[in-house]
């Protein structure tokens, strides 16, 4: 991971919370928030890789640390921060970034999947939100990072939960930028477009969709986790101080065509 020398870019003595970030594409932004000199918090559903995750960071050299909780456990979320604040931790930048995807026709879906992927997807982000705007609007600053997708723009079967959640992502970002940026907070999110993480391998295995994908994307390829650093990283710094309520696509051209 380059260094990045721009100050505008510095987040030397800033404290980053990234959802999900036990691998996938929440575990790049980590990586990038960490090399452009955040401390990050991990975070993780499953302890076993979370402490791996945290463990490699650290070996590298990363400032790191690691806080395991389910985001659709509300309770856990509110204990997680109250830690944070007796441990004397001030999160500047949330990812919220940890999500599931469920594909299924909707004539088959249950009311309870339906629930989860709600859950996991769109009411974590409101809750560990507002965990987290708590304490920043005292403080007057902050910077609210939600990932989005494609689905956030446009609807495809099987993921109608999903789509749903996406969607109300990137209206999410537009409230909490309505409301928070008189305390001078900044919320904004990301919407990746077809990404090589375990999320899609069953996707990325299935020569018919690989080859849908490749022949869609304009970029003619998947995209790389890593690709999403330089978003995030601006969207986390202050060279992004006036941008809010924004979502910005980072899909090799595919909203652009489809
Ligand atoms: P992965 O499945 O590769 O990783 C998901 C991460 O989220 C893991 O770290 C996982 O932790 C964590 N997680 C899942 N559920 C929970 C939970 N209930 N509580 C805490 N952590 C949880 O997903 P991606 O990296 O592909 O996706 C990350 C985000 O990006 C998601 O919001 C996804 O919807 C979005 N996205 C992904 C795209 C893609 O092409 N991959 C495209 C567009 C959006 P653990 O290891 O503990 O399970």
């Amino acid at each position: 991971m380059p260094t990045l020398s721009n100050p505008l870019f510095d987040l030397t003595g800033k404290t980053a919370l990234v959802t999900g970030s036990s691998r996938g594409l929440g575990r790049a932004m980590a990586e990038g928030l960490a090399a452009a000199g955040a401390t990050v918090v991990l975070n993780g559903a499953n302890p076993d890789r979370l402490a791996a995750a945290t463990e490699e960071m650290r070996q590298a050299g990363r400032k790191v640390g690691s806080a395991c909780f389910d985001i659709t456990d509300e309770a856990a979320i509110v204990a997680a921060f109250e830690r944070f604040d007796a441990d004397g931790v001030a999160i500047d930048i949330l990812v919220n970034n940890a999500g599931i995807q469920l594909r299924k026709p909707m004539v088959e879906l249950t009311t309870p999947e339906w629930r989860t992927v709600i859950e996991t997807n769109l009411t974590s982000a409101f809750v560990v939100g507002r965990e987290a705007a708590r304490r920043m609007i005292p403080r007057g600053a902050g910077k609210i990072i939600n990932i989005g997708s494609l689905t956030s723009e446009l609807a495809r079967a099987t993921v109608a939960p999903y789509t749903v959640a996406k969607g109300g992502i990137k209206m999410l970002t537009k409230a909490m930028a309505a409301e928070w940026a008189g305390s001078g907070l900044q919320a904004n999110a990301i919407g990746p477009g077809y990404m090589i993480t375990d999320m899609n391998q069953a996707l990325i295995d299935n020569p018919a969709f690989d080859a849908w994908v490749k022949g869609r994307t304009p970029a003619k390829r998947w995209g790389k986790p890593e690709e999403l650093v330089g978003t995030a990283v601006f969207l986390a710094s202050s060279a992004s101080d006036y941008v809010n309520g924004q979502i910005i696509y980072v899909d090799g051209g595919m909203l652009s065509v489809l």
